[in-house]
């Protein structure tokens, strides 16, 4: 089942011809004539999750902009798309714009939104050009504008491009970013429905949720919410790398099995299953799973909870047994401590320290003592920052020493890495 990605496959998808020979622009339409209340309240039935990590219900998202606020109100496109792993936006992006900017008409159409901006990762120049085209043709077509596809209401889109920080990812940094400051997260509350861009209340969605909305209007909110698993509904795009035969996105219903999403769709574990060291599944923050569990977990928010991980934002990380775990996580620390904004201490020193800890564990010079204070710091992270980058920082190394530990003892024992 296809709902992101159905024509993805099309010569020239990304173009408003194609689009709207696939019936693009439609969906739009019918939103008109629901009206808001009705949008919002099909948004709701689907169930849809945002897509970008935190996995917040969009529909409930979107209700609690204030009505009857003579504040203007913006709607903000998460596309910085940072979580080392995720390599799915820029595809919707570069295949398939015109979904996303009718998902975003939708939103605007249902909260009373008149102007909109696609934050987007600055390294993502070719897909930026390719957004700005689309972005260009809807506005000649009128499709855009101050009177949207002919129907009476304003709405206006524009780009802005980040500068390659992973922070800016985080809604309220992302909110800072546009504003032209410091991506540093605001502490909150307020939460952005009430005080976001430039004091004003706003929808922050990312690429995937917004560019699945049109099919949700066109089949309906009940029709989405039967695909999937309970509290999980929908299909997900998983951006499976690593160990695997056929890296690759793959959109598939939620709840899949994750040995199914493996061995049917990205082609297997190199060297077979038996060969599989670990997966972490929603992200490099998101804690590993060892192998015994991957056989069994299914790809939904709530069993990766009960397994002690998260589904973040579906970015799939296959690692087999030519892997040394003390050695990946330490690369991980390092990008953790390289992306602190600094604004909070115990994410500002913390994810130094980390680092440092792990880099010296890496070239064989930890102690055990190190590994309970790796423990420590993170247990001293988590939970206590202004931002979640302090408990990302803190996932890979939680996860690690709770199903890979004698990893680092044999590293501290032998002064080297178990698999040689
Ligand atoms: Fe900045 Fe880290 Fe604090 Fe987030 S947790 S605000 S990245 S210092």
């Amino acid at each position: 089942m296809k709902i992101v990605y159905q024509n993805i496959h099309l010569p020239n998808s990304h173009t408003l011809a194609v689009y709207r020979a696939n019936g693009g622009y439609q969906a739009v339409l019918k939103a008109i004539e629901l009206g808001p209340d009705e949008v919002i309240e099909e948004v709701k039935r689907s169930g849809i999750r945002g897509r970008g990590g935190a996995g917040f219900p969009a529909g409930m998202k979107w209700s609690f902009i204030p009505k009857n606020d003579p504040r203007p109100r913006y709607l903000t496109c998460n596309a910085d798309e940072g979580e080392p792993g995720t390599c799915k936006d820029r595809d919707i992006i570069r295949f398939d714009p015109h979904r996303l900017i009718e998902g975003m008409i939708i939103c605007g159409f249902a909260v009373g939104i008149q102007q909109a901006y696609i934050y987007i990762r600055g390294e993502f120049y070719r897909e930026t050009e390719r957004l700005q085209a689309a972005i260009d043709d809807a506005y000649a077509d009128g499709i855009l504008g101050d009177n949207a596809l002919g129907k009476g209401f304003k709405f206006h889109l524009a780009i802005h491009r980040g500068a390659g920080a992973y922070v800016c990812g985080e809604e309220t940094g992302l909110i800072e970013s546009i504003e032209g400051k410091k991506g540093q997260p605001r502490l909150k509350p307020p939460f952005p429905a009430n005080i976001g861009l430039y004091g004003c209340p706003t929808v922050i969605n990312n690429v995937e949720t917004l560019a699945s909305i049109p099919t949700i209007i066109e089949k309906g909110g009940a029709w989405y919410g039967g695909l999937g698993v309970a509290k999980s509904s929908g299909t997900k795009i998983f951006s499976v790398s690593g160990h695997v035969n056929k890296p690759g996105n793959y959109e598939v219903e939620l709840g899949i099995p994750l040995k199914t999403l493996l061995e049917e769709h990205a082609g297997g574990v190199r060297g077979g299953w038996s060969n599989l060291k670990g997966v972490i599944p929603g992200g490099s923050s998101s804690p590993i799973l060892p192998a015994e569990v991957c056989a069994t977990i299914t790809m939904d928010y709530d069993s990766m909870a009960k397994a002690g991980t998260m589904l973040g934002s579906g970015a799939v990380i296959v690692i087999d047994k030519s892997v040394c775990l003390v050695r990946a996580v330490a690369r991980l620390s390092r990008f953790y401590r390289h992306e602190s904004c600094g604004q909070c201490t115990p994410c500002r020193e913390g994810t130094g320290w980390l680092a440092q800890i792990m880099t010296r564990m890496e070239a064989g010079q930890g102690t055990m003592e190190d590994i309970d204070l790796l423990q420590e710091i993170c247990n001293n992270i988590g939970g206590k920052t202004i931002c979640a980058l302090g408990d990302a920082a803190a996932g890979p190394i939680m996860g690690a020493l709770r199903s890979f530990k004698e990893e680092f003892i044999y590293h501290v024992e032998h002064g080297r890495c178990m698999a040689g």
